[in-house]
C-alpha cells in the first residue's frame, strides 16, 4: 500500500503503520482486487489487451470464463450463461425490454431492488409494477400474483446487506419466471437454480473483477422468453435497439462473443477470479470465507458499546457486505474521512442509506486479518476521536 501519512495535515489522526490492514480496500464495488489478478492482467497483456474481440485469444478467453462458470454454479438442465456490455443496469433495461411480458412483482429491500422498480414502473409498455418493500435492515416479504409474469429481487441487496433466498414465492406458477438479482453475492453465496429462472450479476463485486459486462444464468424457459417476446415484437412492429437485444446477446455468446467490443480487462481479472475460487473448492469455500469475515464485523459490533448489526435478524444478514449501526453522536463521516487517509477505503454507508452507518465488504477475495485489522483500526480512531487526541 503506498504510504499516504505525507499528505496529512498535522491535525489529522495517524493510525500506526503497525495496526493498520495490509490492504485497505473494503468497498462493496468495485470492490478489492487481488494482486494476483493484476499480475495475471499483465501476463495476458501481450495476448489479449488491445487484440481484437473477434480473434482466438479472445473468443478463447470467453469460452473458458464460461467453462469455468459453469463448474463454479454447477450448471445442468440446459441452464445458459450469456454475458452481455453495460453492467447490471444495463441489464435491466434488456430484462425490462425483453424478457418482462406484461407485469413485474419486485421484492424491494434497498437502493438497488429500488432501481429496477424504478425502471420498469416507468416504462410505458409495461402495466404498473407490484413493489413490495420492507422496513429498512428486514427482508421484504414474497407474495405472489396472479396476474404477473415475472418476480424480481436481490439476493444480496448492497445497499442495506439484507438477504434474500432463490425460493419461488409461494403460489408462484412455472410460467412467471424468477429474476434473481445476484450482483453482489454470486461466486461467494450457494443459488438454488431450480428457483432462479435468471440470476445475473455484475463482475465488480464478489469476483474482484471491473465493471461494464453483466451476466446472466438463465433457465430453458427465460430462454424461450427472450426469443418469444422478440418474435412477437418484431410482429407487432415494436422495433428492438440491437444494443439491448437478449436474443442478440444469447447468439453471440454461444459463438463466444459480444455484440459490441468487451471490457477485456475486465474478463481478464475476471477469468482469473473464477479460477482462483474453483481452485480452492468453489462457491462453498468462498461463502465460507465470507462469512468469516462478517461474523468477525457482525461479532465486533455487537461487542462494542452502541454499535450493532444493522439488519435485526442473523437469517437475513449478509455474508458478503456487512452493514453496522455506529454509537450516538459519534461523526461517521469523519471517522471515515481519517480512516481513508490512514489508506483505508471506501467503509461509508451506501450514499442513501443512513449516516450513522459502516459498510464493510467481506467477499472471499479479502483476508481475515484485514477485517481484524480494519476492526482495531476503527476502535483505535473512534477512541482517539473520544479523547480529541490527535497526534501530530
Ligand atoms: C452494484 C449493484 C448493481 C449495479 O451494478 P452495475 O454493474 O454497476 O450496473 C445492481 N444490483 C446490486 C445488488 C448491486 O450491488
Amino acid at each position: 500500500m503506498p504510504d499516504t501519512t505525507v499528505a496529512l495535515n498535522t491535525h489529522d489522526i495517524v493510525i500506526p503503520r503497525s495496526l493498520r490492514p495490509k490492504d485497505g480496500r473494503f468497498g462493496s464495488g468495485p470492490s478489492k482486487i487481488r494482486p494476483e489478478q493484476l499480475t495475471a492482467l499483465t501476463d495476458a497483456s501481450r495476448s489479449v489487451l488491445g487484440t481484437s474481440h473477434r480473434q482466438d485469444p479472445v473468443k478463447n478467453l470467453i469460452a473458458s470464463i464460461r467453462d469455468d462458470l459453469e463448474s463454479l454454479f454447477d450448471l445442468d438442465n440446459g441452464y445458459e450463461i450469456i454475458l452481455g456490455n453495460g453492467g447490471a443496469s444495463t441489464f435491466w433495461d434488456v430484462a425490462t425490454f425483453g424478457l418482462i411480458e406484461n407485469r413485474v412483482a419486485h421484492q424491494v429491500a434497498g437502493e438497488f431492488t429500488h432501481r429496477f422498480a424504478e425502471v420498469t414502473r416507468a416504462a410505458p409498455f409495461l402495466s404498473r409494477s407490484y413493489v413490495d418493500r420492507s422496513e429498512p435492515g428486514r427482508r421484504p416479504e414474497a407474495r405472489a400474483y396472479a396476474d404477473v409474469d415475472a418476480y424480481a429481487w436481490a439476493q444480496n441487496e448492497t445497499s442495506t446487506g439484507v438477504t434474500t433466498p432463490t425460493r419461488r414465492p409461494a403460489g408462484a406458477t412455472r410460467d412467471q419466471l424468477t429474476l434473481v438479482d445476484g450482483v453482489s453475492s454470486a461466486g461467494a453465496m450457494p443459488n438454488d437454480f431450480t428457483q432462479s429462472d435468471v440470476y445475473y450479476f455484475s463482475p465488480q463485486k464478489a469476483f474482484s473483477s471491473d465493471g461494464g459486462t453483466w451476466f446472466a444464468v438463465m433457465s430453458p424457459q427465460a430462454i424461450e422468453r427472450a426469443y418469444r417476446l422478440e418474435a412477437t415484437n418484431a410482429r407487432v412492429g415494436r422495433w428492438t435497439p440491437p444494443s439491448l437485444s437478449l436474443t442478440s446477446a444469447i447468439e453471440n455468446f454461444r459463438k463466444n462473443q459480444t455484440y459490441n467490443t468487451p471490457a477485456l480487462t475486465t474478463l481478464a481479472l475476471m477469468h482469473e477470479q473464477t479460477k482462483w475460487l474453483l481452485e480452492h473448492g468453489g462457491v462453498p469455500w468462498a461463502y465460507g470465507r465470507a462469512r468469516t469475515n462478517s461474523n468477525l464485523v457482525y461479532d465486533w459490533s455487537k461487542s462494542r458499546e452502541g454499535l450493532s448489526p444493522f439488519v435485526q435478524t442473523d437469517d437475513d444478514r449478509s455474508p458478503v457486505t456487512a452493514v453496522v449501526n455506529m454509537p450516538e453522536g459519534l461523526d461517521v463521516q469523519e471517522l471515515t474521512r481519517i480512516l481513508r487517509t490512514n489508506g483505508i477505503f471506501d467503509v461509508d454507508p451506501y450514499r442513501t442509506m443512513g449516516e450513522r452507518q459502516l459498510r464493510i465488504a467481506c467477499f472471499p477475495s479479502i483476508e481475515h486479518s484485514d477485517i481484524e485489522d480494519l476492526l482495531r483500526c476503527v476502535d483505535w480512531v473512534i477512541d482517539k476521536m473520544k479523547h480529541g487526541q490527535h497526534i501530530h
